[in-house]
């Protein structure tokens, strides 16, 4: 059945309580603004993902107030461990002022729904099983002033229509909002193509993430890496992903090479198919601002949605947290002017924030992943690369965006100065 409810009004309404929607609805709630979340699924729900937070991430969760402690089942590691080109290396992850020296592993199953009760407890409103289908505009101005969505409870459809001042976009890699708004995914940014399951390992506790350069098809390297991160309940987190700037991308069958590269695994590990926890599942992953612009028509676009993942090693939750700490500031402000007028003067500035915040970076790791699918450059880089830790540890803190943000050793001088030298894009 389906049937017309009385219109929702808020101040601000935000689509998808995934991180980057929960950070959002976080700030603007304790901002003191009236915050309505619409997310289409039911918690606990399954997200495909590497469950693997990096330092950079912990410190956005830590600015949230989540707490970490391992008593609540957070399981901590100390840096990474990578292997490839016949080579091995333990990294701990940089001793800095700017990021705390661990990084956390967590099920999105209950990591997705903590940020959402944690949302709440701030005082956002957090309606499940509601389905955002389309934005509403104002017939005068075409500005968006609200969505359309599908609500199911209790087996029931029921059609319904939110009104706010303002509409975040945070429904992850697809964006049912942003494709209704016209702004599709843009072919000349990256994308990745992931796959991952869980399998019961002795190494399920293990205090290194480790990643594998070693992903071949035939006698071509591929661009990209496979992971076994331990999520300390018995069982290991296992996936590999790739960049679309290989020839292999889209002719190449994810989960036969899954097999592939675990059938290569020590049997003591427990990699088999008989201790294959859950189904093999992939998404993609987009990258380097891979959806613009971030603003239009009185919506902005946040974390996977504006393609804020990583391009140099495929992490996204870090940015998703961030991208919502920097929607909330902004909306913050805007929501205080006056005039509307003055209100989106103040919401155009988002997407030159972003940018200043991660342009420069993103525009070289748009380089990156154009030199690692040359099979020949990447099979250069990890064999010669991973045997030299210096080299490594540069690797380690351009990867993973983990410089000091002033001062700091050469590297990160290096660094800094290279991502503000470079034009974001
Ligand atoms: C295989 C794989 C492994 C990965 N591993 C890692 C990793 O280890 N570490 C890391 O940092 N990142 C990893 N990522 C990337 C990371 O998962 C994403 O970048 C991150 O989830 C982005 O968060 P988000 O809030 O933008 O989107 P999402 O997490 O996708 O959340 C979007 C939310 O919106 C909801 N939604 C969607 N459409 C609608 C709608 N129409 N109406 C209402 N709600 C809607 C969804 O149900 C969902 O809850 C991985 C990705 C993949 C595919």
């Amino acid at each position: 059945m389906s049937q017309q409810a009385s219109p929702d009004i808020t101040d601000v309404i935000v689509v998808g309580a995934g991180p980057a929607g929960s950070a959002t609805a976080f700030y603007l709630a304790s901002a003191g603004l009236d915050v309505l979340v619409l997310e289409k699924s039911q918690f606990p729900r399954e997200k495909v993902c590497g469950d693997g937070l990096t330092p950079r991430a912990v410190k956005a969760l830590t600015a949230m107030g989540v707490p970490l402690a391992e008593s609540d089942g957070w399981l901590r590691n100390k840096g990474l461990r990578i292997i490839g080109g016949g080579g091995r290396i333990e990294l701990d992850w940089p001793e800095l002022s700017s990021y705390p020296g661990f990084g956390l592993v967590r099920n999105r199953l209950d990591f997705d729904e903590i940020l959402a009760r944690h949302a709440e407890k701030a005082g956002a409103r957090v309606l499940q099983g509601v389905n955002v289908t389309g934005p509403v505009r104002d017939d005068r101005t075409g500005r968006v002033v609200g969505v359309t969505a599908h609500e199911t409870s209790n087996g029931e459809k029921t059609e319904r229509t939110f009104r706010g001042r303002v509409v975040v976009a945070a429904d992850g890699n697809s964006s049912r909002l942003s494709v209704a708004l016209g702004l599709r995914k843009r072919d000349d940014r990256p994308l990745g193509v992931a796959v991952r399951s869980y399998y019961t390992s002795p190494r399920h506790d293990d205090d290194y993430l480790e990643a594998w350069l070693d992903l071949w098809d035939g006698d071509k390297l591929l661009p990209g890496y496979g992971w076994i991160f331990g999520m300390g309940d018995g069982t290991s987190n296992v996936g590999l992903g790739l960049l679309n700037t290989s020839e292999a991308f889209g002719n190449i069958d994810y989960r036969v090479l899954l097999r592939r590269w675990l059938a290569g695994m020590p049997e003591e590990w427990g990699l088999s198919e008989e201790n294959r926890t859950a189904p093999v599942r992939g998404a993609a992953l987009p990258m380097g601002f891979n959806r613009t612009p971030h603003f239009a028509d009185g919506v902005l676009l946040a974390g996977d949605s504006g393609g804020m993942v990583n391009p140099f090693n495929g992490e996204g939750i870090a940015y998703a947290l961030e991208a919502g700490e920097i929607a909330a500031r902004t909306i913050v402000q805007a929501l205080a002017r006056p005039t509307a007028a003055a209100t989106d003067t103040v919401l155009r500035t988002y997407p030159v924030q972003l940018k200043d915040a991660w342009g420069g970076y993103y525009t070289l790791g748009r380089t990156f992943v154009h030199m690692i699918g040359h099979p020949t450059f990447m099979r250069f880089a990890t064999k010669h690369g991973v045997k030299r830790p210096y080299i490594m540890r540069f690797t380690m803190k351009l990867l993973g965006n983990l410089t000091e943000a002033r001062g700091g050793d050469a590297v990160d001088r290096v660094l800094n100065a290279v991502s503000k030298m470079t034009p974001a894009a």
